[in-house]
């Protein structure tokens, strides 16, 4: 077993195209990989939840599927004992289905998904799951099915999962606010924040001359519960929760960076007590 191990290892560095062992990303690694790592001690692990919906007229349906990717990259390098999980790009997305090509997946159909990722990942040996919402629309499931997650895989492992959308908010507030006084056009969804997340990591698919304003008045519950009820239409003609327009890839970077360092924290302050 030990010596088929060195094989493999030793076969892999000489493959021209050998993953690069610096990427964390379980699913561009291989086992041999995974295993050194595991035997290092990266015993935690980020999966993150994505959505594939309507953004606007602006924006292609994978923002929070790609958003999620690099925040739980960023999450995991600011952790540093952290690998990556493929990310859900599917999400809780019913509220997006009156526009055009939104896929959604029912709650219970998430949460067994969830159930499988976190079931595979503890029985190779990861003791601590990240469960990284980067879809407004998957926070309240995954708060929702937590402490059953977590029953699931006791004592062997622990499951945590960022559930304070409304901080995210405050972060991207905070942001845009900072670099050019917009900070009220952050309303959420498509908006300035998430426009320039895309104009960071695709400028090829956003559409900055279709960037417009959207349902602008505060998030109250009443709105949010009319949403969930009601579909996103019933507030946005366009799809967009804020103002899109003012965007930039400097906002995107800084938006990035300071939800990773939010997340991060609170991922580490959840982390249970290593031995
Ligand atoms: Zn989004």
């Amino acid at each position: 077993m030990k010596a088929h191990h060195a094989e493999v290892m030793q076969m892999n560095d000489r493959l021209p195209n050998a993953t690069s062992r610096t990427d964390l990303r379980l699913e561009r690694m291989n086992w041999p990989q995974i295993a050194d790592a595991l035997n290092a001690g990266i015993s935690t692990v980020i999966v993150p939840c994505g959505a594939v919906e309507q953004h606007g007229p602006h924006l292609p349906l994978f923002v929070d599927a790609e958003h999620g990717t690099i925040l739980a990259i960023e999450v995991a390098l600011r952790l540093g004992n952290a690998l990556v999980a493929p990310t859900i790009r599917v999400g809780c997305s019913e509220h997006h289905m009156a526009f055009p090509g939104t896929i959604s997946l029912r709650e219970t159909t998430f949460r067994a998904v969830c159930h499988d990722y976190c079931a595979s990942l503890t029985r190779h040996g990861f003791k601590y799951i990240c469960l990284l919402p980067a879809h407004g629309g998957n926070f309240k499931p995954l708060a929702n099915m937590v402490n059953e997650l977590n029953a699931s895989v006791a004592p062997v492992c622990q499951i945590a999962a960022f559930t304070d959308l409304m901080s995210v908010m405050a972060v991207w507030k905070r942001v845009v606010q900072r670099q050019n006084g917009h900070g009220d056009r952050v309303g959420g969804h498509a908006d300035i924040a998430e426009s320039s997340l895309m104009l960071y990591l695709h400028p090829d698919l956003v559409h900055e001359e279709a960037a417009a304003a959207g349902y602008l008045p505060e998030l109250t519950d009443a709105v949010i519960n009319r949403i969930i009820s009601d579909g996103l239409k019933s507030v946005t003609k366009n799809g967009i929760l804020g103002d899109a327009r003012g965007m930039s890839a400097e906002i995107g970077a800084e938006c990035i960076a300071a939800l990773a360092d939010l997340m991060a924290e609170y991922f580490a302050a959840a982390q249970p007590e290593q031995h």
